[in-house]
């Protein structure tokens, strides 16, 4: 119709485009695998991903084609990150902590047609390579050893690319981008795939305020769900990029943070409190410019939000999301009401999962319906949204994981408050069912890693003749201390009904953690199982 807006795709190559234009000369500095610094800027970075992308196009890749990637966070992954998409094809990470087994199925089934590994990596690709098809193996050279004939070197690659020659993609915004499998926590990791669009709308709507004076450092790997949206975010608002590389340890990362002033970081509850703990260590030591750390992926315990803001000014914003909603889908941002709250009422709502972004729908549904939005009631988070998935790659085990009317089930267990406010309870696998009556691991576990003498906690649901199911912790003390089961009972009795306290504490020196750092409550269910037949 005359006198409508422009019909402008929204494609990744318009953030290549603008962060070449505008931000030129900020930095994007990376850690690599021998620890040492490299530093260079945006100009430096879309030259070389359009040569990249030229080169890639020379080895036959094509519009919709998979190039794979099995990388650290680094600037390579990242110019491989906007290199594939930029030329049509589409960057299929794949999560190097999944088995070989997992990951021969998952390049199998995506049909990958070219991998580009880490050097450091390549081990781990030699367990499975025999088992894959793919045209070529891309090595990013780190160590200094020489590069085998039968590989490309990355930087060869990168050389042989003409950017002049770099055909930017033009096409519908609908067309997929990138791609990731979920890890599988139950059954076959299922792929994901998200379009131009999607990424694009996620980028501008995940609301996670990150702007052209941030230095950001992302935790969160590149090789799962994005980084959280991180890389496209970061370049396209011209954010300095701080890349840590595989060193993740809090020693590394504290470093890197006081060492390049970063003001931005993201990462799991895990990781951040090995980061908490280091600084408690010596809280003087450091001298850092962090006001903001995006923590997500599991629920964030509640002393956690409060101890980086009391003893560090670090503000916890939490964020939720899965691979199926790219991934972020709600924040906890403080409203305008709590900000004139006492601090204790805001690492209260901060400990919650927050509210929808803008574009993304939420509902909750148990046996008797939708459920009220009273805070109380609990049932299954339902969601829609421009970057929330429709359906799996090549329609594998829906497992009725979409409705009818076109809506998301995450499988996890949410209470809503009349303000719209989500708190995840549970996953639904995980949560305990006694005598007829929900309970919330994650609120147990959230108050037991508060208590002084607990590193981490996690509790199962047991089985129990009288009450179906019993919860049951496993714990870790910290370092050099003990506690008893009854000192945690105790230290539970005035937040908890009595229903709801452990029926049993094992303590252990370690919890099993799932390929991206969050805990594997299946080992533990299969270790119970074990020690009470
Ligand atoms: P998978 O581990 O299956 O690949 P994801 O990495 O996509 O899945 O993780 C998604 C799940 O992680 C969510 O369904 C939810 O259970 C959990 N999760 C993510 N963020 C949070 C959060 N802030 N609080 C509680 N749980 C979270």
């Amino acid at each position: 119709m005359k006198g409508l807006m422009m019909d402008y795709q929204l494609t990744i190559p318009t953030i290549l485009r603008r962060a070449e234009t505008l931000f030129g000369k900020k930095e994007i500095v990376s850690r690599m695998p021998d620890k040492s610094i490299h530093r260079y800027t945006y100009r430096d970075f879309a030259l070389r991903t359009k040569k990249l992308a030229n080169a890639l196009h020379q080895l036959g890749v094509k519009q919709g084609d998979r190039v794979a990637t099995l990388s650290w966070n680094h600037y390579q992954h990242l110019e491989a990150y906007f290199a594939i998409p930029c030329m049509g094809a589409i960057v299929h990470t794949l999560n190097i902590r999944l088995s070989p087994d997992d990951l021969t199925y998952i390049v199998n089934h995506a049909e990958d047609k070219i991998i580009i590994v880490d050097q450091v990596l390549l081990p781990l690709l030699e367990k499975f390579k025999s088992k894959i098809n793919v045209s070529n193996i891309i090595v990013i050279p780190q160590t200094g050893e020489k590069i085998a004939d039968e590989y490309l070197n990355y930087e060869e690659v990168v050389a042989s690319g003409d950017a002049s020659e770099f055909v930017s993609f033009e096409g519908d915004e609908n067309t997929a981008a990138s791609m990731c499998y979920t890890s599988g926590t139950t059954g076959r990791p299922k792929g994901v795939l998200y379009s131009h669009r999607s990424i694009m709308l996620h980028t501008l709507g995940c609301g996670v305020g990150i702007s052209e004076q941030d230095i950001v450092l992302p935790i969160v790997p590149m090789f799962h769900a994005s980084a959280w949206g991180f890389p496209f975010v970061c370049t396209f608002f011209g954010a300095t990029q701080v890349f840590p590389g595989p060193h993740l340890d809090a020693e590394n990362l504290l470093d890197l943070y006081e060492t390049e002033n970063v003001t931005i970081t993201g990462g799991v509850p895990t990781v951040m409190l090995n980061v908490l703990n280091k600084l408690d260590e010596n809280p003087k030591r450091y001298k850092l410019s962090l006001n903001q750390a995006l923590i997500g992926g599991s629920a964030v315990p509640r002393f956690l939000v409060k101890a980086f803001d009391e003893r560090y000014q670090i503000k916890v914003l939490q964020g939720w999301g899965m691979t199926e909603t790219s991934p972020v889908a709600s924040t906890a941002a403080l409203t305008s009401q709590l900000l004139n709250s006492s601090k204790e009422d805001q690492y209260t709502y901060q400990a919650k999962q927050g509210l929808p972004l803008p574009l993304v729908e939420i509902r909750g549904r148990n046996e008797d319906g939708f459920i009220p939005w009273d805070g109380a009631t609990m049932g299954e988070l339902e969601i829609r949204g421009p970057w929330i998935s429709s359906s799996y790659y090549r329609d594998m085990e829906p497992e009725g994981k979409f409705t009818s009317d076109g809506w998301f089930k995450t499988g996890d267990i949410v209470t809503i408050n009349e303000e719209g406010c989500i708190e995840i309870k549970d996953r639904s696998k995980d949560v305990v069912k006694s005598g007829g009556e929900w309970i919330s691991s994650v609120a147990l576990e959230n108050t037991l890693m508060g208590h002084s003498t607990v590193l981490e906690a996690a509790v199962i649901a047991v089985p129990d003749e009288k009450w179906m199911e019993r919860p049951y912790a496993y714990v870790v003390p910290k370092e050099g201390k003990t506690v008893s089961a009854e000192e945690l009972k105790e230290f539970l009795s005035d937040k908890f009904a009595k229903f709801q306290i452990p029926e049993g504490f094992a303590f252990v020196e370690a919890i099993p953690k799932t390929s991206v750092g969050k805990f594997l409550k299946s080992a533990l269910r299969e270790k119970y199982a074990q020690e009470h037949k």
